[in-house]
């Protein structure tokens, strides 16, 4: 179960939530409602928590780190001090890693917001967001999170007269926006008022793609719940066109998203708790995953058979990306470029078990679960 204490934010609205909170102001209190009833969707998954070991490497600690994640992090840490020398013209310029900066309002501690990395001289200031992923963000320009924490680093450092935010990402590259003192009233004025918005006791819901898809709060939130209906009255024989079509595709996908929340919820509560039981449900294995230890050694073996130049191309070193690589170059079909790549790496490629997966089960409790 969450808990408040489980983070620095204090239970406080934070920078990194603050494009949802633009977009459902009623979002912010019913997370909190969420947490309190230890009904928080989105626990932290293994991606969030490979991209909290980049983060730390990258703010110099010392930490254990994967080949890709080295890899990850090295290349977003070269980016990251040519940016440095652009801007500064040269490296070696002061730096905070890491910071979590607060707003004070009505004197009391309002918003807070983290930076990954902030280099500052008397009169300009560069933060840094690393996203060390593939999910893709708004760009700086229009990016909420870096707004917010454009203001918190100008109200920390009031000597400087611009600030620079960057969202350094390997996939989609830098992205930049520039704030000077005009910017950072306009960005404040934008962020009082959200603020308001959020703690109104009468804070509205406005589900969207955007906004409810990171939602702590997607379990217990009505407003989603309520898409069901017009869902449910739709006609298959009078299914719309254009802006009602695309509406009507934003709404299943949130109700997708709603319900793989409620699996996620129970498939943490089964492997959390071991006697937590649901009649007619488990934790079964899923399929077999394959994994590759060492790429080099796989690289090596697969030149072999594959144009180097061809495997040079690869956006990444994933199984089934070699495997098409395999099938395009032996022009062999899906299963068999499966097989054939089993024979090539041999020992290198572990067939491991699949992960836990929560599944309808055969037998009694089935039985009994259908009878009530
Ligand atoms: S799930 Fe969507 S509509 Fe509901 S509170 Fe969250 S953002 Fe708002």
């Amino acid at each position: 179960m969450s808990d408040v204490n489980q983070d620095d934010r204090r239970g406080l609205p934070s920078a990194s939530n603050w494009r949802r909170y633009e977009l459902c102001a009623g979002s912010f209190q019913l997370e909190c409602e969420a947490r309190r009833l230890g009904q928080e969707a989105h626990k932290k998954s293994e991606a969030a928590a490979s991209g909290e070991r980049i983060h730390a490497r990258l703010a110099g600690q010392s930490v254990e780190l994967g080949e890709t994640e080295a890899t990850t992090a090295a290349f977003l840490a070269e980016r990251a001090e040519e940016q440095v020398i652009r801007i500064f013209g040269s490296k070696d310029v002061p730096h905070i890693a890491e910071k979590r900066l607060w707003l004070d309002y009505d004197g009391k501690k309002a918003l807070s917001g983290r930076f990954d990395v902030c280099y500052f001289t008397e009169k300009v200031a560069l933060v840094i967001d690393f996203k060390a992923g593939w999910r893709e963000v708004d760009a700086a320009e229009q990016n909420a999170q870096l707004k917010v924490l454009a203001v918190l680093v100008g109200i920390a450092l009031p000597s400087v007269e611009e600030i620079v935010v960057q969202i350094i990402s390997g996939p989609y590259g830098v992205t930049q926006a520039n704030y000077n003192l005009e910017a950072l009233s306009q960005a404040y004025r934008e962020i009082i008022a959200t603020l308001r918005a959020i703690n109104d006791p009468n804070a509205g819901f406005n589900p969207s793609i955007a906004a409810c898809t990171y939602c702590n709060a997607n379990l217990i939130c009505a407003a989603t719940k309520a898409l069901v209906k017009p869902l449910a009255r739709t006609q298959m024989s009078a299914l719309p066109d254009g802006d009602r079509a695309a509406k009507l595709l934003d709404e299943c996908e949130l109700l997708e998203r709603h319900i793989t929340a409620i699996r996620a919820f129970y498939s943490e509560q089964m492997l959390a708790l071991p006697s937590y039981q649901i009649p007619g449900w488990n934790m079964v294995p899923g399929p077999q995953r394959r994994a590759v230890e060492d790429w080099k050694r796989a690289r090596a073996r697969l030149e072999e058979f594959v144009d180097p130049v061809e495997l040079e191309a690869l956006q990444n070193f994933s199984i089934p990306a070699v495997e098409k690589c395999v099938a395009k170059s032996l022009k062999l079909k899906a299963k068999e470029a499966g097989a054939k790549l089993a024979e090539i790496l041999g020992e290198l490629l572990a067939v491991k078990p699949g992960n836990l997966v929560l599944k309808r089960v055969k037998g009694e409790a089935r039985v009994a679960a259908l009878v009530e």
